[in-house]
């Protein structure tokens, strides 16, 4: 089997109600939707997730004119899906960043793969050390009151656990969490996610004011880059430390083991580079004995696929807490087990029930598109690409 043809469709899909990070308010989810087509008429899905300049550097135009351009031609069309592993190999040799581009190549591999062995992913993965992900709740930034009752509901929804993210105002974080302890009791499980966002001294001055609610963590309290910092800041506060923007690449992760300068990690597969190189990456984090928590870029029940496969197969993840809730972000729900997700790149979204993802059964992702959803939310000026059409090879 050779991949004969490879497109690329640029998709906005609305969120029923926008989601508040610090500094930025997401209405659209901009992703890329890759299929990969064989001379045998199997063709592999993936979808990119939500782009953003400040978390991966990468945009629809970006992983288009990457893949387009660089990786279809060079190590795609022509070649046999089945050689996963030679053909991440051969995209990390030639392209030096790009990890969501890449993830999104390796997800449709996958799924491909998956669909001619006719098999569901995790049985590439290892098969099954749970049937399903725990999921946390990721509230979205605004007012005490509007965050403390999103976290009541949540916990009633069945989410062990809830993250909240920083707006930067260090009283507000603290009100956050001071209320939502005094609303969930002592056994609720609490994070609150900094983003990079605070710089060493705030990041210290915060963390000694929050120390006293027993989080469960705090998740990147200073700079992607400080590293140095953020094993400092760990010697000084109790709040365990979770690297998120820190923890990409391998060498990343290495320098965080020396360094001593977390206590966990969090991984999306697209910071990763794909379901591969995660598998790599767990393999780190397990080494070092670090707990880990996947988390999404937020995207359709296509995006949610990898990681939900992946959370279940892998039996170092599956022991840990996630949050991969795109499709419920985006329709404002919390499960799609009594109620339908219809704002979705997926006809047939993985169920999320009682604060659980179950990942699809059925050949590869096991994920229908909803090809009618796509046609009519082609990002607004843009077009799907395509490359190659090998034919009568
Ligand atoms: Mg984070």
């Amino acid at each position: 089997m050779i991949i004969t043809k490879v497109e690329l469709i640029p998709v906005s899909t609305p969120l029923v109600k926008p989601f508040i990070m610090p500094g930025t308010r997401i209405t659209h989810i901009h992703s890329v939707v890759l299929k990969l087509h064989t001379d045998e008429g199997i063709v592999g899905y993936g979808d990119s997730g939500d782009t953003s300049t400040w978390y991966r550097g990468e945009t629809q135009e970006s992983m288009t004119a990457m893949i387009a351009n660089h990786i279809a031609p060079a190590f795609l069309i022509g070649q046999d899906p089945l050689n996963i592993e030679k053909i991440v190999g051969q995209m990390d040799t030639f392209v030096r960043d790009n990890n969501q581009a890449k993830a999104l190549v390796d997800f449709a591999l996958h799924d491909l793969k998956g669909k001619a062995l006719g098999v569901p992913v995790y049985q590439l993965l290892g098969g099954k050390n749970a049937e399903a992900s725990v999921q946390g709740w990721v509230a979205s930034a605004g007012p005490v009151d509007q965050v403390v009752a999103e976290a009541v509901q949540a916990h009633e929804n069945g989410f062990c656990l809830i993250k909240l993210k920083s707006d930067g105002n260090s009283d507000h974080d603290v009100d956050n969490v001071r209320e939502v302890r005094a609303a969930l009791g002592d056994s609720a499980r609490i994070v609150v996610d900094a983003n990079g966002f605070w710089n060493y001294d705030q990041a210290l001055k915060t963390m000694r004011r929050l120390d006293r609610y027993g989080m469960e963590c705090i998740e990147q309290p200073v700079p992607h880059w400080d590293i140095e910092g953020m094993a400092r800041l760990r010697t000084r506060i109790d709040t365990p430390i979770f690297a998120d923007e820190s923890a990409q690449e391998l060498h990343n992760i290495r320098e965080i083991i020396e360094r001593r300068a977390a206590d966990g990690l969090f991984i999306k597969m697209q910071k990763a580079g794909g379901l591969l190189k995660a598998q790599r990456w767990l393999t780190m984090a397990r080494l070092a004995d670090m707990a880990v928590m996947s988390g999404c870029m937020i995207g359709s029940g296509l995006e949610a696929s990898p990681s939900a496969h992946l959370m279940i197969a892998n039996n170092w993840a599956s022991q840990f807490t996630h949050e991969n809730l795109g499709p419920l972000i985006i329709n404002n729900q919390w499960e799609n087990a009594e109620q339908t997700i219809t704002q979705d790149i997926a006809l047939n979204v993985p169920v999320f029930a009682d604060g659980k993802l179950y990942p699809n059964e059925g050949p590869g992702f096991g994920i229908e598109l909803n090809e009618e959803f796509i046609a009519t939310h082609i990002t607004e000026g843009k077009q799907t690409v395509t490359v190659g059409e090998l034919v009568g090879v």
